[in-house]
C-alpha cells in the first residue's frame, strides 16, 4: 500500500482506540480532517481513494486551486473545511469554495461569509468560533469570555450554520497543561451547546495530541503530518526549511 493510505489507516485506528478508551459520556462519534495544505494533489486523491472525505486547508488562494482541479470528487462527498486565518478581502472566495470555516473569530467575518453564501444561493456555510484557549498573545480566536455572544450574532445571520468551537492548543509535549486546555474546551462546547442547540462539533487535536484530545471529548480532530508527512515549514526569517518526512 502507498504510505498515505497505510498512515491513515493508523491514524484511523488510533482514533478508534481513543474513542474505545473514553468516557461513555462522550457519545458523539470523532470526524477525522486530514490537513492537507501544502500537499499536492495526488496525495488528497491517494487519501479520498482510501475512504477519507473531509480535508482541511490553510491558504484559501492554495485551497481554491485544489478545489477547483478536484472538483469530480465534490458529488463523491469530499468536503473542504478552512482551518487558517481567514482576511476580510478572502471572505467572498472562502464563501463560495469551501463547507466549512473553522476559524471564524470576528462578527465582520461571519457577516461577510453570511452574505456571499446567500447572494450565491447556496445552502448554509458550516462555521465554528475560533477560541483561543491558551490565552497566548499570538495566537487568533476569540476569548472564551466572548464566544457567547458570537455565536447569538452568527446564529442569526441567514447563510451561516454555527456548528460548534474550534481551537489550537498550546504547542507543548506536557500532557498535564494540554487536558487542562482541552478540558476547559469541552466545558465551554457544553455550555455553548446549552445555549444554541445545534451546536455539535468541538475541533480539538492535531497529530501530536488527537488521541488526548479525544480522550478530553473532541468531536473533531485535525491532522496532518502523520498522514501527508511533515511539511516544509518557513524558518526563522522566513526562510524554508525542510522537515524531515516520515515517508
Ligand atoms: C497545520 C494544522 C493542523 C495539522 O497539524 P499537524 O501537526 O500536521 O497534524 C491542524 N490544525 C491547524 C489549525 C493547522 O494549521
Amino acid at each position: 500500500m502507498f504510505p498515505i493510505a497505510t498512515n491513515l489507516q493508523g491514524v484511523y485506528q488510533a482514533r478508534d482506540a481513543a474513542i474505545a478508551r473514553r468516557s461513555a459520556r462522550f457519545a458523539s462519534p470523532v470526524v477525522l480532517i486530514a490537513v492537507s495544505k501544502t500537499k499536492p494533489i495526488l496525495d488528497i486523491e491517494a487519501a479520498f481513494s482510501v475512504g477519507q472525505r473531509a480535508f482541511g486547508e490553510n491558504y484559501v488562494q492554495e485551497a481554491c486551486d485544489k478545489i477547483h482541479a478536484l472538483a469530480a470528487l465534490r458529488p463523491l462527498g469530499i468536503e473542504w473545511h478552512l482551518i487558517g486565518p481567514l482576511q476580510s478581502n478572502k471572505a467572498k472566495l472562502a464563501a463560495l469554495n469551501f463547507d466549512w470555516v473553522q476559524t471564524v473569530d470576528r462578527l465582520k467575518i461571519a457577516e461577510a461569509l453570511s452574505r456571499y453564501r446567500v447572494e450565491a444561493r447556496l445552502p448554509p456555510l458550516n462555521v465554528l468560533v475560533q477560541v483561543n484557549a491558551s490565552g497566548e498573545s499570538q495566537k487568533s480566536g476569540v476569548a472564551p469570555e466572548a464566544i457567547s455572544d458570537l455565536s447569538m450574532s452568527i446564529s442569526r445571520l441567514p447563510g451561516l450554520r454555527l456548528r460548534g468551537l474550534m481551537s489550537i492548543v498550546e504547542n507543548t509535549p506536557d500532557e498535564s497543561t494540554l487536558r487542562h486546555q482541552f478540558r476547559l474546551l469541552r466545558k465551554h462546547f457544553e455550555a455553548l451547546h446549552q445555549e444554541q442547540p445545534t451546536v455539535d462539533t468541538l475541533s480539538m487535536g492535531m497529530s501530536g495530541d488527537f488521541a488526548i484530545a479525544i480522550d478530553e471529548g473532541a468531536t473533531m480532530v485535525r491532522v496532518g503530518s502523520l498522514i501527508f508527512g511533515a511539511r516544509r515549514v518557513l524558518g526563522p526569517y522566513n526562510t524554508l526549511v525542510t522537515v524531515p518526512s516520515n515517508e
